[in-house]
């Protein structure tokens, strides 16, 4: 299976040849072009990483809403203490995942799902 990106608007097609239109932009099949085998690698071999980040990212979501709901109950200062700990790292390492996939894209390592 190859890799063909649309020089158009970047979608990635992993197939036997190019779609015949792309699925997000339109244009025709001639404007793609099969991404050389080192650049598909590496797109791939990101492919699973990029998952488990983006899940990661989702969880970090949630435990922002568990610990703002829990300052704002205020029962003690031991578990505010706690819920605004988990607050700021979760912030924080939703911060370093958003620098990483930016440059994970920047280097090419995303593109197939
Ligand atoms: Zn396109």
């Amino acid at each position: 299976m190859e890799l063909f990106r649309c020089e158009v608007c970047g979608y990635v097609h992993s197939g036997d040849e190019a779609p015949e239109k792309c699925p997000k932009c339109g244009v025709d099949k001639e404007k793609f072009t099969e991404i050389e085998e080192e650049a598909a690698d590496k797109i791939v071999r990101s492919d699973y990483t990029n998952k488990l980040q983006m899940h990661l990212f989702s969880l970090l979501e949630e435990i922002e809403a568990i610990a703002e709901e829990g300052i704002e109950d205020d029962l003690d200062p031991g578990c505010v203490k706690i819920f605004k700990r988990a607050h700021k790292d979760a912030n924080e390492t939703k911060r370093m995942i958003v620098a990483e996939l930016q440059g994970h894209m920047k280097k090419g390592k995303w593109g197939v799902e």
